[in-house]
């Protein structure tokens, strides 16, 4: 789970083959080197190969150094690449403009081999520590799958999509059923590891790449299937069903059957403007109330294309 012993990746670019050769020389074997001569080129490239670093010359034909560097910092994808200029404009002016872009370190031509190594090393280590941070601060810590606020994030985003291109998006909220007792019965551990199990099962029912279970707090989980509609997040909840079923853990203080069971609301949607993202759990939500009141064990289901959360009253 944790990169730290992989080779990290670093980006040079370049118009100068030799300046390449050069860096290339000082930085290997402890470092894969990609390069590019071409500026126009990085942001695809960045995006693509998700380099550590990024070593970027200032005047290149086409695009300056400064530029490559703007772009990459207004995209997601890519802004928190750290991006050391190394050029033979060792003007504080200039260098003002390199931090001012975005970037975080200026190293002037021609480099001193010691004090480069230093740099990328320094910056490396940062970026790896950052990448631990976000997603220790993106998972949950008893079942290792995304959290509630990557969730959120999520879903915020897929929303957005889903406005944009008119797709539908589905949604479950999924919760153990009589989970109080089966900790009162096998204790707070035993409750653990059966939401481990659980995870494990959502986590193999969703097929798709673009699908994102996460916890959603306590013995919850919820579901985001982007591009689904509802017969097909349907059937995704049956297959959660049936890989709980097959888990046939034992719970005998449950009052709907004699192994662990889920509730589960599932809803599907075109997003609309005016509506928040956080309406299509809402509307989960009530389903899944629904499940609870009509006996547990089962999936509520519904297209839902109105406000249909306004007077919901909230599942426990
Ligand atoms: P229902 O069928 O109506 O959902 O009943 P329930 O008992 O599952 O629901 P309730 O909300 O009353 O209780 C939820 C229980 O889930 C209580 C709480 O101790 C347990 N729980 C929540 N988070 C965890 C956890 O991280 N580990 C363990 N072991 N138990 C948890
Ligand atoms: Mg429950
Ligand atoms: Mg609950």
């Amino acid at each position: 789970m944790i990169q730290e012993s992989t080779q990290p990746t670093i980006l040079v670019v370049d118009d100068e083959p030799t300046n390449i050769e050069v860096l290339a020389r000082l930085l290997q074997p402890d470092h894969r080197i990609l390069f590019t001569t071409d500026p126009g080129r990085v942001p695809a490239l960045a995006e693509q190969k998700e380099p550590d670093l990024i070593l970027l010359d200032v005047i290149m034909p086409g695009m300056d150094g400064y530029e490559v560097c703007r772009r990459l910092k207004s995209a997601p994808q890519t802004r928190d690449i750290p991006v050391i200029f190394v050029t033979a404009m060792s003007e504080e002016q200039f260098e003002a403009i390199g931090f001012d872009v975005g970037g975080v370190d200026y190293v002037t031509k021609p480099v001193k081999p010691f004090l480069l190594r230093a740099r990328v090393r320094t910056h490396i280590d940062l970026k790896r520590k950052n990448d631990l941070l976000k997603r220790l601060a993106s998972i949950d810590g008893l079942t290792g799958i995304p959290n509630r606020r990557t969730l959120d994030e999520f879903l915020r985003q897929e929303w957005h999509r889903g406005l944009r291109h008119e797709t539908r998006l589905s949604a479950m909220l999924i919760d153990v059923d009589y989970f109080k007792k089966f900790n009162d019965h096998h204790g707070h551990q035993a409750g653990d590891r059966c939401l481990r199990q659980i995870a494990d099962v959502l986590t193999r029912a969703l097929e798709r790449k673009t699908d994102l279970v996460a916890r959603y707090g306590g013995e919850e989980f919820a579901c985001v299937l982007p591009e689904t509609p509802l017969q097909g997040a349907i059937h995704t909840a049956q297959k959660i069903q049936q890989g709980v079923a097959a888990l046939a853990i034992p719970h005998p203080r449950s009052e709907v059957a004699g192994i662990v069971t889920l509730s589960m609301g599932v809803v599907s949607i075109t997003p609309q403007r005016g509506v928040e993202p956080e309406e299509i759990l809402c509307a989960a939500d009530r389903l899944l109330y629904t499940a609870k009141q009509e006996g547990r064990n089962r999936i509520e289901f519904a297209p839902h294309t109105s406000n249909l959360c306004a007077s919901a009253p909230a599942a426990t």
